[in-house]
C-alpha cells in the first residue's frame, strides 16, 4: 500500500467544484488584485481567527517580516534590538527577524514538551528585549498565560508564528489571536493552502493593520505618494477566493487530521520511537506528525522502502546553516537533537484508516 507523505492533489480534489468555481468566478472577473476577493478573505480570517483585522500578504515569510517591521517603527525599536525566540524553527521565523536588523536570541525548548520554559525566557531578556517570538510549530499551541505575564510585566510585545497551526485553539481562543500580531502562512502545504504563496498578518491594533498594509504596497498609502521605503507583498485575487473556499472546511480538516493522531498515538508502541507529549484535543491541528527517533534515517530509509513518504522538519537547525556563520559555535543541545532525530509521518485530511494503519503496522515492525 502506498502512503504518500501529502498529496496536495488529494486535498485540492475533495472540495474541487466549489475552488473550480471560485476561481472561474476570479478569472472571469477582469479584477485580480487588491478587490473584493481579498477583503471577503480577510473579513473572514479575521473572524475566524478571533482578531479585529486581518492583512493578506505575498506569503508567510513577509508576513513575519513585515509585522515585525511595522512594530520596530511604531515602537521607534533600533537596530540591534532582541527578539526571544525558540531555536527550533523554520529558517523564516529567524530571517524575519535578522531582515530588520533585531537580533535573535535563540532559545532551546523544554525536550518532552517542545514548549519554551518560562524561567528560560526570563534569564533571557536583556535591557534590548523587545519582543517574543512564539513558533506554534508542529500544529502545538505554544502560548501559555505565564508567557503573557512575562511580556506585560517587561514591556515586550509577544509575536506569534502562526505559519503551521491554523485553527488551533488554546481555552477557547484561537493561536493568532494571542500576541501584539501574528503571521499565518498559507504555502500549499499547510494545513489552510493556496495554490502557490500567499500570508496574512492578524491582530487587533488598527495601527500595525494598517503600517503592514502600507509597506506591502510599496509604502504607499496614497496612489503614486510613498511614505516608506516598502515592497511588493500583496495577497491576489485568486489565491484569497481560494483560501475563502478552503477555509470553510478547515476545521473539519482538522478534526480528521486529529483523529490520525490519535490513530498514532495509540498504535504506535516500538521503544525506538517517541512522540511528543499529548496537548489536549484543541491545541493541537497535527500540522505534521513528528516523532523521534536515534535511528532516524534507518527509519526513514524502511518506510520507504514501504512506500510511505516522510519528511523531516529540519535536517539542520537555523544556527547550524551557512547563511548564519556567526552562530554555528552556539550549543542548543535540545535544538539539536529534535533536528537530528526528528521524522514526520504521512498527516493529512485526505489519508484512510488503511493508510494510517499501515504506517502503524510498519513502524512498529520497524
Ligand atoms: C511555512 C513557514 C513559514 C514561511 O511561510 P512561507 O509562506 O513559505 O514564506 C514561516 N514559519 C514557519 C514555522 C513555517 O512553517
Amino acid at each position: 500500500m502506498q502512503v504518500p507523505f501529502l498529496s496536495l492533489k488529494d486535498v485540492t480534489e475533495k472540495y474541487k467544484d466549489e475552488i473550480h468555481e471560485a476561481a472561474f468566478r476570479v478569472i472571469d472577473s477582469g479584477w485580480y488584485l487588491q478587490g473584493n476577493e481579498n477583503k471577503k478573505f480577510e473579513e473572514d480570517y479575521a473572524r475566524y481567527i478571533g482578531t479585529k483585522y486581518c492583512v493578506g500578504v505575498a506569503n508567510g515569510l513577509q508576513a513575519l517580516e513585515l509585522m515585525i517591521r511595522a512594530c520596530k517603527i511604531l515602537y521607534g525599536w533600533n537596530d540591534g534590538d532582541e527578539i526571544i525566540v525558540q531555536a527550533n524553527t523554520y529558517i523564516a521565523t529567524i530571517l524575519a527577524i535578522s531582515q530588520n536588523s533585531l537580533t535573535p536570541v535563540l532559545l532551546d525548548p523544554n525536550a518532552e514538551t517542545l514548549e519554551l520554559d518560562v524561567d528560560s525566557i526570563e534569564k533571557a531578556i536583556t535591557s534590548k528585549t523587545r519582543g517574543v517570538m512564539l513558533v506554534h510549530l508542529y500544529g502545538r499551541c505554544l502560548y501559555n498565560e505565564k508567557i503573557d505575564e512575562i511580556c506585560k510585566n517587561h514591556g515586550l510585545r509577544l509575536f506569534e508564528d502562526n505559519a503551521q497551526a491554523h485553527g488551533c485553539m488554546y481555552k477557547g481562543k484561537k493561536t493568532g489571536s494571542f500576541g501584539t500580531v501574528a503571521a499565518h502562512s498559507f504555502y500549499p502545504g499547510k494545513n489552510l493552502g493556496a495554490f502557490g504563496d500567499a500570508g496574512a498578518i492578524t491582530t487587533d491594533d488598527k495601527e500595525i493593520a494598517d503600517l503592514v498594509r502600507v509597506l506591502g504596497n510599496y509604502g504607499s498609502s496614497k496612489k503614486y505618494v510613498f511614505d516608506y521605503v516598502g515592497e511588493n507583498s500583496r495577497l491576489d485575487e485568486m489565491n484569497a477566493a481560494v483560501l475563502d473556499v478552503k477555509l470553510k472546511h478547515l476545521d473539519k480538516d482538522n478534526s480528521r487530521r486529529k483523529q490520525i493522531a490519535k490513530m498514532y498515538y495509540e498504535g504506535i508502541k516500538n521503544p525506538l520511537i517517541k512522540m511528543p507529549t499529548v496537548k489536549s484535543d484543541e491545541s493541537n491541528v497535527f500540522h505534521v506528525f513528528p516523532v523521534f527517533c536515534e535511528k532516524r534515517d534507518e527509519l526513514q530509509q524502511y518506510l520507504k522502502e514501504h512506500e510511505i513518504g516522510t519528511l523531516i522538519h529540519y535536517p539542520i537547525p537555523p544556527h547550524k546553516q551557512k547563511c548564519y556563520k556567526e552562530w554555528n559555535e552556539i550549543s542548543l543541545p535540545v535544538t539539536e537533537k529534535i533536528h537530528a532525530t526528528e521524522l514526520s509521518l504521512p498527516m493529512s485530511p485526505c489519508l484512510t484508516d488503511e493508510q494510517v494503519k499501515w504506517v502503524i503496522d510498519c513502524v512498529n515492525e520497524f
